[in-house]
């Protein structure tokens, strides 16, 4: 693999795996306290412990104890924690300007991350991007302009789906708890329709796109659709990988019909299935491709790119925000993507697939509680049933995930059942890392 761990600039962070007090260590414990008395119950943690420092595939925690970091703060730490191209980028715009508001006097790295969505988004058709802050943001305004663009009002997008906490991404976001229980009113005409679920439906990707389709069809009328928003993979719904040929008959029905078909790629996008973007995998070529999560090393940075004619309906100001396309974040993603390009890292999600996949599939023949084994790339993840059924198994998933923090294992969960456990590590993971991470693994497996 690349050496892309060699860090100059950061401190001691060693690529191991080291638990040296209990979980959660003292320090964490005392900050728990703090944290109980001074952060509201609703934003929780998955975690007892508290970072401090971190490095490629390692989080350090207050107490010094080393976690194996399959999650990546859910999928952004892509090229690994504290790159230091990243960090030298950033840096250096740190001390030149932090802010000035493109909408009052721009500066060369907005124009930049623009280009270079341009150029790395599927489709070689005229391309424009508005940078915002947050994936929700790029949904908002993703939706914000198709409807400008095609003067109708229904959001179309898929039963387990995931696109933010807003008001508008709650109405169009699939699961009910913890996402929206008790947050309402929701915004109107958002339209879930089933998707493809092959481990579920068993559906072709033909049959299951004629679901889909036939149910908009019948529920909202084409002609009353602005947009369709598909995750190409889909994130917190579970990982859940379409069926061959779904997506591209989506997509031409929405061409069809003058329905703006979004990809939401905030998840899935940006190297870690070894695509630039997921679309790829499928033969799609969305009217708009929205990122986040990976863009920038950590800080906060999303886009909306899409076909030029699209992007340019609304009118000048109409699209905008204080922070959008901070300096720093920009100039961290100017980096992330000299980063991939330079170092070859569209190689490494299909590395990390092949070590992990393969010791999935092997836990798998010997765990019949794992139902079944899915993703692409640095993506993976395994959906946890009742033996012998497809029924999901959340207590399984509570369990594993549990164990493995004890052992130094930074573990997600993921699904509208709460059944799958998800695997976003960093491209920096080495074979080695991922290896011992199986082996916490098969252990967690072993104690249930
Ligand atoms: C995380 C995520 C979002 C929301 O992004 P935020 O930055 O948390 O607002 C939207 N869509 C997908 C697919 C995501 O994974």
């Amino acid at each position: 693999m690349t050496d892309i761990l060699t860090s100059p600039t950061v401190g001691p962070v060693t690529q191991e795996r080291r638990i040296v007090t209990a979980i959660p260590g003292p320090r964490s414990i005392a900050l728990q306290a703090r944290r109980a008395a001074a952060v509201p119950t609703g934003v929780s943690s998955a975690l007892p412990i508290f970072v401090e420092r971190a490095h490629g595939a390692i989080v350090v925690d207050v107490d010094g104890n080393q976690f194996i970091d399959l999650g990546s703060g859910i999928g952004v730490m892509t090229i690994g924690h504290t790159n230091p191209a990243v960090v030298a980028a950033a840096t250096a715009q740190l001390g030149a300007f932090t802010h000035a508001m493109v909408t009052i006097t721009p500066y060369e790295n907005y124009i930049r991350v623009a280009e270079l969505l341009a150029e790395h988004t599927p489709g070689d058709h005229a391309k424009k991007t508005m940078l915002i802050n947050s994936g929700a943001e790029a949904v908002e305004n993703a939706v914000k302009i198709a409807r400008n663009h095609t003067g109708r009002t229904g959001v179309a997008v898929l039963d387990h789906a995931y696109h933010g906490r807003t008001n508008l991404t709650m109405a169009m976001t699939f699961k009910a708890m913890p996402y929206k229980l008790g947050f309402g009113p929701f915004a109107s005409d958002i339209h879930h329709a089933p998707n493809s679920y092959p481990f579920h439906d068993g559906l072709n990707g033909a049959d299951a796109a004629a679901r889909t389709i036939s149910y908009l069809e019948k529920k909202v009328g084409a002609t009353d659709l602005a947009c369709l928003v598909v995750e190409p993979i889909q994130g917190e719904g579970g990982f859940v990988v379409p069926a061959e040929g779904y997506l591209p008959a989506l997509q031409t029905w929405c061409n069809a019909h003058g329905i703006v078909f979004i990809a939401d790629e905030i998840q899935s996008g940006m190297a870690r299935t070894g695509a630039w973007f997921a679309s790829e995998h499928f033969g799609i070529v969305p009217d708009m491709v929205l990122s986040a999560k990976g863009i920038a090393g950590g800080l906060p940075l999303a886009g909306v790119t899409g076909r030029a004619e699209i992007m340019d309906s609304p009118h000048a100001g109409g699209l905008g925000g204080t922070f959008g396309g901070n300096p720093v974040a920009a100039a961290a993603a100017v980096a992330v993507f000299d980063e991939i390009s330079t170092r070859g890292l569209l190689a490494e999600g299909p590395r990390i697939e092949g070590v992990l996949k393969t010791g999935l599939h092997e836990l798998q023949s010997r765990y019949d509680v794992i139902g079944d084994v899915r993703g692409i790339g640095a993506m993976l993840a395994i959906g946890l049933v009742v033996p012998g059924t497809h029924d999901p198994n959340a207590a399984a998933v509570s369990s594993v995930a549990a164990y493995a923090a004890q052992h130094g294992v930074i573990l997600l969960t993921a699904g509208t059942y709460g059944n799958v456990l998800r695997f976003l590590p960093s491209l920096a993971i080495s074979d080695e890392l991922l290896v011992e991470a199986l082996g916490v693994l098969d252990d967690a497996f072993a104690a249930l």
